[in-house]
């Protein structure tokens, strides 16, 4: 059992380094059971069988963030391979956990290298089963080094643990076989984005219901509706469908209707965005609370976190309701932990780590000061932002981490102590979070068009290095499906 996991931003100009990654190894893999993640999933189905032996091997994870450095994915492969290796010889089957959105300077395809040396390490014969994120890009390289895969079919995710057990039971299940079964893939020149991504209320839903369905009825042993993540300008970025089965020909078929359906659906599966004064403008008049969603400074989709656009369109305004803000900024948080609580300060806020954004000078009252931790309310993950204060100034109240940490959730605000609800306004910099959690009791969730390295606008961003051409990047872009079909020689 090996988990290498990162999703990555190319237009974050801050590199992931090695540091950045929590490392676990042997037991301490799995001792996250109970936990709702991929790795607790497959334990459960794997530990509830008598007959096998779960040997735990390594564990990566880092919160999403800029490209890995040449230097970082050296070490981080060295230690991923080492890992694998050692066991090698002794394993009848490995399970391999992966986000699928990796990216590192000199090798785009991360999870395709490590795949293809671990398939090389185990040797014919012993079967690789993976795990991915619906945002992973799953290439071919992967598909070449794996008998079977299994991914999230919730958007935004819960199934983590769900998903773990798919893939245990698939490796379960090509271990008990001499064939390996066949992976039909329909790659799908489109990215997407929007509310129609949400699986319990958009059209995206209704494609991976119907992969759901081959999989509850067992015409498939696994099928996906992969939608990459879009920020991750890699050549094999795009959306595709997948199907694992036994027969290559049905798979096949069910991979192409998969596809046909996503693609007919590509220009609902884009976002609307609305200008950051028109919401602003609307929001005063409203009782609230509103909630702003920052996509484009979405820390857990690999952004820098330290955008301050939404923050100084409301100072500009003058805007003179509660308002409640997160943002990246390490030099702000030191500053305030330097003067401890109760003092003013004097503060540049934003762009700490983005140039883009012009830094905002701000004086403020450091209200709290913490070391950063949260758990998140999903999975129960542990968030570790580093030093951060809670500041200031007027109505705005300022939540300043040092280091970015997913907040697709409430669980940084709540840690400290400040609950959304009791903001007029709450900045929230993630696309989409649980519905409990703001859209269930907000006024409105305003989607604001704000630059960053993972806005909704994807032409916006600058894709160099992705197939071209690709919708909505390029104009009348044309698509038949053609399904490839793996299938790991015995
Ligand atoms: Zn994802």
């Amino acid at each position: 059992m090996v988990e290498c996991a990162q999703e990555i931003s190319s237009f974050n100009p801050v590199p992931t380094e090695y540091a950045d990654f929590t490392v676990r190894r042997g037991d301490a893999v799995v001792d996250r059971r109970g936990r709702n993640s991929a790795v607790a999933g497959a334990v459960a189905v794997l530990g509830a069988r008598g007959d096998v032996e779960v040997i735990p091997a390594y564990s990566a994870r880092a919160t999403s963030a800029g490209m890995l450095s040449r230097a970082g994915w050296r070490r981080l492969s060295g230690e991923v391979l080492d890992a694998v290796g050692e066991h090698a010889r002794r394993v009848d089957g490995v399970y391999f956990s992966l986000h699928g959105a990796m990216g590192a300077d000199g090798e785009l395809d991360p999870e395709g290298a490590l795949l293809e040396e671990t398939c090389r390490l185990v040797g014919d014969g012993v079967p690789i089963v993976i795990s991915l994120d619906l945002h992973g890009i799953l290439t071919a390289r992967m598909l070449r080094a794996i008998d079977g895969m299994a991914a999230y079919h919730t958007y935004p995710h819960v199934d983590f643990a769900d998903t773990g057990a798919r893939a245990a039971r698939l490796l379960l299940w090509v271990l008990g076989r001499r064939r390996p079964p066949a992976m039909a893939r329909v790659v799908i020149p489109a990215l997407v984005r929007g509310d129609e991504l949400i699986t319990k209320s958009g059209c995206y839903g209704d494609v991976v219901r119907e992969a759901q369905r081959l999989e509850r009825e067992g015409r498939a042993l696994a099928a996906a509706v992969l939608i990459g993540n879009p920020f991750t300008d890699v050549p094999e970025l795009c959306s595709q469908t997948v199907v694992v089965a036994e027969d290559g020909e049905a798979a096949a078929a069910h991979a192409v209707r998969l596809a046909r359906e996503f693609w007919a659906e590509r220009f609902r599966m884009q976002a609307k965005l609305i200008p950051l004064d028109r919401a602003i403008a609307q929001a005063r008049d409203m009782a609230g609370p509103v909630i702003f969603t920052d996509a484009a400074d979405a820390t857990s989709s690999g952004a820098t976190g330290d955008s301050n656009v939404i923050l100084h369109g409301l100072l500009r305004v003058g805007y003179d309701k509660p308002v409640l803000a997160p943002i990246v900024d390490p030099p702000a948080a030191a500053a305030a932990v330097r003067a401890g609580v109760g003092a003013t300060i004097t503060v540049r806020l934003g762009g700490a780590r983005d140039p883009r954004f012009a830094p905002l000078e701000m004086t403020v009252e450091v209200d709290m000061l913490s070391r950063g931790r949260a758990v998140l309310e999903t999975s129960r993950g542990a968030l570790d932002a580093g030093p951060t204060a809670v500041l200031r100034t007027g109505c705005f109240t300022i939540l300043a981490m040092s280091r970015p940490v997913s907040l697709f959730d409430r669980a940084m605000f709540l840690a400290h102590g400040r609950n959304p609800r009791d903001y007029h306004l709450t900045i929230v910099k993630s696309p989409y979070c649980e519905h409990h959690m703001f859209d269930a009791w907000a006024q409105k969730n305003f989607n604001i068009d704000a630059p960053g390295s993972t806005s909704a606008d994807l032409r916006s961003l600058g894709h160099r290095v992705c197939r071209r051409p690709m919708f909505p990047l390029d104009e009348a872009v044309a698509f038949e499906p053609v399904p490839e079909v793996y299938r790991r020689a015995v």
